[in-house]
């Protein structure tokens, strides 16, 4: 049963109880609010699981993680499911030569970005720095990706050991794949 029914359901038979004063209400109100941290939590701790399971195997493995091991995985339609950690905080960051034209897209994090020194372009002898042209979350960079092969995206908390795993072992990017990747 698909987890979005289970919460539902659940949810009806918290409501389906009789409340009607104010207090009741808003036990009922909390009550929900409890109910669907749980389960979240419990969902993501399972599909933090099913990924776990995937990285310990030897061959055929279904599982991707990193930044830009991840991507590329998206690029070819190749993910299931994108496992993105809440905690992440970074940009994707487009620098641009304004002699030659030159561009390139680089990964910083929020904290470094504030007082980030844009390099010299690598590519002619323009002695000004590269400028900032664009920036993106990294998170809808890779939900943009997601939606164009059609990837379940799920944002894991750190609530769970399984979930904070994601953003301290894995750089908060991770994903299972619809088929294993030959390397
Ligand atoms: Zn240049």
């Amino acid at each position: 049963m698909c987890a979005e029914f289970e919460i539902q359901n659940k949810i009806i038979n918290t409501f389906d109880t009789g409340y009607t004063d104010e207090f009741g209400l808003r036990e009922l109100v909390s009550t929900a609010s409890e109910t669907m941290t749980s389960l979240k939590i419990s969902s993501e701790k399972k599909i933090m699981k099913r990924f776990l399971k995937e990285v310990t195997k030897t061959k055929d493995s279904l599982a991707v993680y990193g930044e830009s091991e991840t991507r590329k995985a998206l690029e070819i339609g190749a993910v299931d499911i994108l496992l993105l950690s809440e905690n992440l905080r970074k940009f994707r960051v487009k620098l641009v030569c304004s002699t030659c034209n030159y561009f390139e897209w680089i990964t910083i994090s929020e904290d470094d970005l504030e007082e980030f020194n844009t390099p010299n372009c690598s590519k002619c002898d323009n002695l000004m720095r590269m400028e900032i042209e664009d920036k993106i979350d990294l998170i809808d960079e890779f939900s943009d990706l997601a939606e164009k092969t059609s990837s379940i995206v799920e944002i894991i908390s750190s609530s769970s050991e399984e979930g904070d795993s994601l953003y301290s072992a894995f750089n908060g990017i991770a994903g299972i794949l619809r088929y294993p990747l030959d390397n």
